[in-house]
């Protein structure tokens, strides 16, 4: 177990906060679906000597000397990438998911182009084209969503969107959409229109190296995923992409954006690809499925209305607006509870995204320290009695008691 001896010996208020966090992360059961634990090996990596050295460039081409591991670390995770996700050139020098999502439109559109990606209220990411985000600034924004009927994205409607706009940038993928991604109609779309197809599979890379999820390669032009979702890495991202894109997306990244890549963090990236691989990791990801069905038919049995009506991957969007309860009250009952979910807006929400109307849940994290149906059919019960008085105090503490008793039968790597 982390015991932090020596950040206790020089800063005993940081220390405090740590270990309250530390006793958080193990008694409470954690719902995020980007969240994850990740393994003891890559903690080690991420605290490690590593992050003293400075490495600008690319192995074999660095601003600054004594890079003999260094390039090797590096030359590493590009190799374990390429292979895990069968991809043509990789980048792994992204600090993390938003700044490899810029990368990409940095390095290879001009300001003012046209971008198409999925809007943030109905699943997407603030860089596939908010407003207030580097690509809705930069660039000119045509978006799709989700049908009202049914919440999934409907083709057709993207593809009618894309010979409308003509855009340059087709972005597939999304952080809070619970249905299967058709990245080869996407791909098709693209090269109809002439645009270069760029999948975001941040959420779902580690369901998709598993093949529990389609895989976006090798016929998308570019591919970006965080590491540290489903894939169970460091906390960063990496850029993937066919071989004519290469210089431009590596530009892009050094010196375009960045300065030194954290090594530290290469080299975690490189035991988590190094984990993917193993068949272990394929039984992890099919339990991520499996556990969110439960979890998602087990809500349904509970009354609570689910967008789309179910899931196929790792998480599960709850329209609370017949609950009667918002999103922000559900999350602050759920967390007196020891279920920590975050409120979402949910596909035409008629609520403000400050205040939506639903919660987002997702079973990465939980199915890493072993949980199963069984444990996921029972926080559905949680969530619906926790739900049901999101005021009463003493009976959110009970479920609490209830949840932590659980929990210290499923450990935590790092924290036991
Ligand atoms: C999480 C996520 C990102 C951004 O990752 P950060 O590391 O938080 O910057 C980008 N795209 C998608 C689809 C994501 O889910």
């Amino acid at each position: 177990m982390q015991d932090f001896v020596a950040i206790k010996g020089v800063d005993i208020e940081l220390y405090d906060f740590m270990i309250g966090e530390r006793k958080r992360q193990r008694e409470g059961i954690e719902l995020i679906p980007s969240e994850n634990y990740v393994s003891s090996a890559v903690l080690e990596a991420m605290g490690s000597i590593l992050t003293n050295k400075y490495s600008e460039g690319y192995p074999g081409k660095r601003y600054y000397g004594g890079q003999e591991y260094i390039d090797r670390v590096e030359n590493l995770a590009r190799q374990r990438a390429k292979e895990l996700f069968g991809a043509e050139h990789v980048n792994v020098q992204p600090y993390s998911g938003s700044p490899a999502n810029i990368a990409v439109m940095f390095g290879l559109l001009s300001y003012g182009d046209t971008i198409m990606g999925m809007r943030l209220d109905q699943g997407g990411h603030l860089t596939h084209g908010l407003g207030v985000n580097f690509s809705g600034k930069s660039y000119n924004v045509v978006s799709y969503g989700v049908r009202r009927d049914n919440g999934r994205i409907d083709m057709d409607e993207v593809r009618q969107i894309a010979l409308q706009h003509r855009p340059k940038l087709v972005i597939s993928g999304a952080t809070a959409y619970p249905r299967l991604f058709d990245f080869e109609a996407f791909k098709t779309i693209a090269d109809e229109v002439g645009a270069i197809a760029m999948a975001d599979i941040s959420h779902i890379s580690g369901l998709v190296v598993a093949g529990v999820h389609p895989s976006p390669l090798p016929f998308t032009d570019v591919v970006t995923t965080t590491t540290h979702k489903t894939l169970r890495g460091p906390r960063s991202a990496i850029i993937m992409c066919k071989e004519q894109y290469a210089k431009d997306i590596d530009r892009a990244v050094f010196p375009g954006l960045q300065g030194g890549p954290h090594d530290h963090t290469t080299a975690a990236k490189a035991i988590a690809f190094k984990e993917a691989m193993k068949p272990e990791f394929k039984d992890y990801a099919r339990q991520i499925v499996a556990n969110a069905k439960a979890l998602a038919d087990e809500l349904l049995a509970c009354g609570f209305d689910l967008v789309s009506g179910g899931t196929d991957n790792h998480l599960v969007l709850v329209d609370l607006t017949h609950k009667g309860v918002i999103g922000k009250d559900a999350e602050t009952a759920l967390d007196k509870a020891g279920l920590t979910v975050n409120k979402n807006s949910v596909p035409y929400d008629t609520r403000s995204p400050f205040s939506p109307s639903g919660i987002r849940l997702g079973t990465p994290a939980a199915t890493t320290r072993g949980m199963k149906e069984p444990e996921m059919r029972r926080v559905a019960r949680w969530i619906e009695r926790a739900i049901s008085h999101p005021s009463d105090d003493a009976r959110l503490a009970a479920i609490h008691d209830e949840v932590r008793e659980m929990c210290a039968g499923f450990p935590v790597p790092g924290i036991g």
